[in-house]
């Protein structure tokens, strides 16, 4: 053959480095991989053969880092576990309903779940036949009696700990119901990550993440994890696989790569997210203006037993109550210099919201109430810096 062209050489990919091993994971930015010959192909795409053909179906550089995931929630259980790394966490809990359940099913859950999953649920799914039942899942009598009575509730759906109030549900009660009753449990992981609580130590079927939050921790990524021990689930062709690659809620290896970079420094960051946020909670705990404080690591918070049961420290998020509703959070707000006013948690720094005027702000007033989510209510999503200069930024603003 000829010498190619300029345009040519232009075009064409360069051969494949073949060199030492990358000590970093590199970012396989490719949407589709080259086979050797036809069979190579024919064998890939019938799952013959390991291997990629095209990055909506598994990607190299996701995949390892989905991976990693499943490694964390597996770590020292005696339990395997597979794991997908998805665009979002809304892509994450999309995926996991779209590959269970089916129009006529129902999905029990809690009315603090995270906004964006309460409005998938019944904004998306309720129109295609999947309706959500709304319960109290702390109270273990009704969930046994809501699934005993409904044979069309097919998942549990439950988070912990819950957005703002640090509410907590008994990870092993839920999972016992549900498999005693031939249903499966799937519960988002988000606020306490598994460094801090590994749900398949109490039998929970599936994880969901935002890894947008803590599991990323520098704020640079949108992206979800799906973790389960039902492995089979997972793979090439079946269900939950199936629905990824069909709706194409995977993950883009930019993204999955920043995931990873955050994920090496996890077991540093809630060290110091559980200990920063352990120290202000006490400091909130003394102020006059202060109402309430929503830290589940407090012995007066009213799920510090289940927390205590099943965490093994308390995270970065709390929220309290100021006195003086609506205007005072709105002053205190406005008063924040050190910290950063941000709508998204789980980051190096600290981020305080007020729900009220902002996360919340379109959600009726009743139904903000019912869900503990008060006019002076105020979040912070603790950070990872010196501790003095969050309290000296909160003290200076009350
Ligand atoms: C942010 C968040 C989600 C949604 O995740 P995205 O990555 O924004 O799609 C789901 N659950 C919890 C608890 C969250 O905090």
């Amino acid at each position: 053959m000829q010498p190619p062209h300029i345009e040519s050489i232009c075009a064409k990919e360069p051969n494949d480095p073949r060199t030492t091993k990358p000590h970093v994971l590199p970012i396989y930015a490719t949407s589709s991989f080259a086979f050797e010959n036809i069979d190579e192909g024919i064998a890939i795409f019938s799952n013959q053969k390991p291997g990629h053909g095209y990055s909506r179906y598994g990607n190299p550089t996701v995949e390892a880092v989905a991976a990693k995931i499943a490694a964390l929630e597996t770590a020292g259980l005696d339990v395997e576990a597979a794991a997908l790394l998805l665009s979002s966490g809304q892509a994450a809990v999309s995926t996991v309903v779209l590959g269970l359940l089916k129009s006529g099913d129902k999905i029990l859950t809690q009315g603090n779940l995270y906004g964006g999953t309460t409005e998938l649920f019944l904004k998306i799914f309720k129109p295609y036949g999947i309706e959500t039942i709304l319960a109290d899942l702390h109270d273990l009598d009704r969930v046994e009696d809501l699934i005993k009575q409904d044979e069309k509730i097919k998942l549990l759906y439950f988070e912990t700990p819950a957005n703002p109030t640090l509410a907590c549900v008994d990870l092993a009660a839920l999972a016992d119901i549900a498999r005693r009753h031939g249903r499966l449990s799937a519960v988002d992981n988000t606020f306490a990550t598994p460094y801090l609580q590994q749900p398949f130590r109490y039998g929970v079927d599936f994880i969901v993440h935002s890894t947008t939050k803590f599991l990323n921790g520098h704020g640079n990524s949108i992206a979800g994890a799906l973790v389960t021990t039902h492995t089979p689930q997972m793979r090439m062709g079946n269900g939950i696989w199936q629905a990824m690659k069909l709706v194409g809620t995977n993950c883009s290896p930019w993204d999955a790569w920043l995931v990873h970079n955050g994920l090496k420094t996890l077991a540093l960051r809630m060290e110091r997210h559980s200990s920063n946020a352990m120290r202000i909670a006490g400091f909130l705990q003394e102020q006059k203006n202060v109402v309430r404080v929503n830290y589940c690591g407090l012995p007066s918070h009213p799920d510090h037993g289940i927390a205590k049961r099943q965490m093994k420290a308390f995270g970065g998020m709390l929220s309290f109550e100021l006195e003086g509703g609506l205007e005072a959070g709105i002053r205190f707000m406005n008063r924040i210099r050190f910290c950063t006013l941000a709508p998204t948690l789980g980051d190096v720094d600290t981020l305080i919201l007020h729900p009220a005027s902002m996360s919340h702000v379109n959600i009726p007033k009743e139904v903000r109430l019912a869900n503990g989510i008060t006019d002076g209510l105020i979040r912070v999503s603790v950070g990872i810096e010196h501790v003095d200069d969050i309290i000296a930024d909160l003290q200076q603003a009350f």
